[in-house]
């Protein structure tokens, strides 16, 4: 199955991809043909997806990689470069919240952590994964954002900036990236039932207030975000660069 298929012979790094949205995405960028890398904090959750997905005849190297710390990102990406020289794919997955409640009880600390985690590394991953991308002759980096950086969510108020600030980031990056035949783009989710979205989804009477915003009356599974991953990785999107894509069954999505 690997070994055929639009994505064939292409590296493909997935951030924060041992479960959830960016399992989904490397699962099937790999089930489409790439040779995916995952990692995440956690070594155990590391093994699990990397075993599950050789069972399924995907080509996949593992390793742990905290994005926020800088000689784990560059230790993810030598690792992915050791496999042909050169990475075709990028998706940087990775974000936090840790608070909820006011916007205006979140104090420096938050503040710095999701700023750093979610865009600044975010950024980074992107600018030392380019010298590779240039050897592969181009590349397609995504960047997953939120509908909540177009709408923000009331109790999730520096969270929903941040995911904002990344489709700014889509924006700025595009020319200088264009230049270099590389493409980038966002990829931004609805209500998505993960560990991450629980407190939106864990009980009915949740579901049920959330399901309000969303025409298409249900959440979204990770598989629902990992079919436009792959549409952008790949040729089929060859003159689609500086665009963020929402996949969130319909809800309003304006800046
Ligand atoms: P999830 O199911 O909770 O999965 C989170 C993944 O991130 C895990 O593999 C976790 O593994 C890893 N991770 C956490 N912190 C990390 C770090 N600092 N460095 C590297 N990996 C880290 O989350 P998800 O819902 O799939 O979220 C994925 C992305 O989608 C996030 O950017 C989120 O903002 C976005 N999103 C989600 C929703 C939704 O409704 N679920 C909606 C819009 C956007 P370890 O614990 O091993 O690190």
């Amino acid at each position: 199955m690997a070994s055929s298929g639009r994505l064939s012979g292409k590296v493909a790094i997935v951030t924060a991809s041992t479960e959830g949205i960016g399992f989904a995405i490397a699962r099937q960028l790999g089930q489409e043909g790439a040779h995916v890398v995952v990692s995440s904090r956690s070594e155990a959750k590391v093994d699990k997806a990397v075993n599950s997905l050789k069972q399924e005849g995907i080509l996949v190297n593992g390793l742990v990689c905290h994005v926020g710390k800088e000689d784990h990102r560059l230790k993810l990406i030598e690792e992915a470069a050791k496999i042909k020289g050169s990475i075709d794919i990028l998706v940087s997955n990775a974000a936090v919240n840790p608070v909820f409640g006011p916007m205006l009880n979140t104090d420096d600390k938050a503040w710095s952590k999701i700023m750093d985690l979610n865009v600044k590394a975010s950024f980074f991953l992107c600018k030392e994964t380019v010298p590779y991308m240039e050897k592969a002759g181009g590349g397609s980096v995504m960047f997953v954002t939120s509908i909540a950086g177009y709408q923000p969510f009331s109790l999730l108020g520096a969270y929903s900036v941040s995911k904002t600030a990344l489709i700014g980031l889509v924006k700025a990056l595009t020319p200088e990236l264009a230049s270099r035949n590389i493409r980038v783009n966002g990829i931004a989710p609805g209500i998505i039932k993960t560990n991450f979205s629980q407190a939106l989804t864990s009980d009915p009477e949740a579901e049920a207030k959330v399901l309000e915003s969303v025409p298409m009356q249900r959440v979204g599974k990770p598989e629902d975000i990992a079919g436009t991953a792959a549409f952008l990785a790949s040729d089929d999107s060859k003159y689609l660069t500086g665009e963020t894509i929402c996949i969130t069954g319909g809800m309003a999505s304006r800046l």
